[in-house]
């Protein structure tokens, strides 16, 4: 097997020598094989790449200056440069962290481009307000960029998850660093190809392969004007203490545990395509996924068992099998993360009705079965932490008061489902829960809707026009009558 090795950064516009010797190795969780390397960015290369993205955002005539119609062009280019190239960044991405090929395909492929046309639609035409001051006069009330932007993203949707900053932020003005995780780099070498096949002026996005202490160095850089995070509710507190202190604007997009409410008149029977995608998308790797399952004492039984049979029924392989359902675990970290949750379920009296073990037929690859728990009390640990695997637990409810009470219950307020045949009755008990989003029948990260949590789940909002607003700064300019 061949393996895709860079050995240059992208920096200030084009390939940069890195300035140390060290490599990230990259190994495939579905084949426990090597597939390429890239080189570890240092502390001198975020230097270098905040200097690039800070010359360009305060030259007077850079990219923080265009016209947003000559901005919006430019994104327009990199949306067509990213999408010529979206199969490539799929296939990168499975090979990284597992996800099935045929949701990178839907997902990591499409959210790019998505995103940088919504956001170049969005500023187009956009013009200061003016509002007719009260004290007499004129306000006008300009949206600037907010400066350079470090990025940091997670390794579980590396693209979407970098294009929900990199594209509000350029649309807005701003400049960005961008930090991959060291699980996920290759494809974002695809994605700076793109940037150079697009014409993105020199400096405007940079990107900088490393871990969490390079990362830690970005967050705290003197040059850095804001902070958009994605990753653990860990790491999101550290950052946050950080940039508590320097007074610096933070986006934190942090881990979840949310619930699928299950009403009594819900035929869940019929909606498995849509509860996979709320529940288990990416071998349930999805910070927003319910798994915690809500069931009422009187269907329990039926709805363990509907759901058991579903996981049972999925197809768990190689990443890169378009068949596959249900890829590996991320890297050997992160299954053995999910298989000790699993023994912690097991030890707290939770019964394992499927799964709970590796695939027999898969000898190679950190695979871990679709699992589905019941006895599950909400107070186990397996109800309270984020597992990030494809572990449901299924908790029973008197009535709905009680399940709405049950979903609340949680350090979390991420996602969220509520599944009934009655629309009204579903809208109702989805308003009680308190999250960020939640969906009905159904749970669909939607580009015009804002995303984020509350609680332990973050701080802030990524998507929508809202996702926008988050990386410009408003400035009143009073003109006198
Ligand atoms: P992680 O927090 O370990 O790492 C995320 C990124 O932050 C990586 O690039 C890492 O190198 C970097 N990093 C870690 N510590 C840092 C620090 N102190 N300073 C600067 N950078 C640092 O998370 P992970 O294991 O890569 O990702 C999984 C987590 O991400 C899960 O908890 C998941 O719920 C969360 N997540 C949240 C969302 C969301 O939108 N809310 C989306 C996807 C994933």
């Amino acid at each position: 097997m061949t393996t895709t090795d860079y050995d240059t950064l992208y920096i200030d516009g084009n390939w940069a020598k890195p300035t140390g010797t060290d490599t990230i190795t990259v190994t495939s969780p579905s084949t426990e094989t090597i597939i390429g390397s890239v080189p570890e960015g240092t502390d001198h290369d975020v230097d270098k790449a905040v200097d690039a993205a800070r010359t360009e955002f305060e030259d007077p005539d850079g990219w923080a200056h265009y016209a947003p119609a000559r901005r919006a062009e430019i994104l327009e280019r990199f949306a067509d440069e990213v999408e010529s190239r979206a199969s490539r960044t799929a296939e990168a991405v499975s090979r990284q962290n597992g996800m099935p090929i045929q949701i990178a395909n839907g997902f990591e492929a499409v959210f790019p481009a998505l995103l940088l046309r919504y956001y170049a639609g969005l500023v187009k035409g956009s013009i200061d307000e003016r509002r007719p001051a009260m004290f007499g006069g004129t306000t006008i009330v300009r949206r600037e960029p907010v400066g350079v932007v470090a990025a940091i993203v997670p390794w579980n949707f590396p693209q979407a998850l970098a294009f929900t900053k990199i594209a509000p932020a350029l649309a807005a003005g701003c400049t960005v660093v961008m930090k991959p995780s060291p699980e996920t780099v290759l494809d974002s070498y695809v994605m700076a190809e793109a940037a150079i096949a697009a014409g993105l002026p020199a400096g405007v996005l940079n990107i900088v392969p490393a871990g969490a202490t390079v990362g830690a160095y970005l967050v705290a850089h003197p040059g850095v004007d804001k902070v958009a995070f994605t990753g653990s509710t860990a790491a999101g507190r550290n950052i946050a203490e950080v940039c508590g202190r320097l007074l610096r604007p933070v986006t934190l997009e942090l881990g979840g545990k949310s619930a699928a409410v299950v009403l009594d008149d819900a035929d869940l029977g019929s909606r498995l395509e849509q509860f996979f995608s709320a529940t288990l998308l990416n071998n349930g790797q999805t910070c927003f996924l319910s798994t915690r399952v809500l069931a009422p004492r009187n269907r329990y039984t039926e709805i363990v068992d509907t759901i058991s049979d579903f996981a049972k029924s999925l197809t768990v392989g190689d990443a890169l099998d378009p068949n596959t359902q249900i890829g590996p675990m991320a890297s050997e970290k992160q299954r053995d993360r999910v298989e000790s949750y699993i023994s912690k379920g097991v030890s707290d009296g939770a019964r394992i009705i499927t799964g709970g073990d590796r695939p027999a037929d898969l000898d190679r690859g950190y695979f871990v079965s679709p699992t589905v728990f019941s006895n599950v009390d909400n107070g186990h640990t397996i109800a309270q932490e984020e597992i990030f695997g494809p572990v449901l637990a299924v908790i029973p409810y008197h009535d709905v008061d009680e399940a709405i009470r049950l979903a609340n219950d949680s350090d979390y307020g991420l996602g969220g489902s509520v599944w009934s045949e009655d629309p009204q009755r579903a809208l109702e008990v989805a308003n009680r829960i308190r999250t960020g989003s939640i969906g009905i029948n159904s749970y669909v990260n939607d580009p015009v809707s804002p995303f984020g949590g509350i609680k332990a789940s973050g701080l802030g909002r990524e998507m929508g026009p809202e996702g926008l607003a988050g990386f410009q700064q408003l400035k009143s300019v009073y003109q006198a009558p």
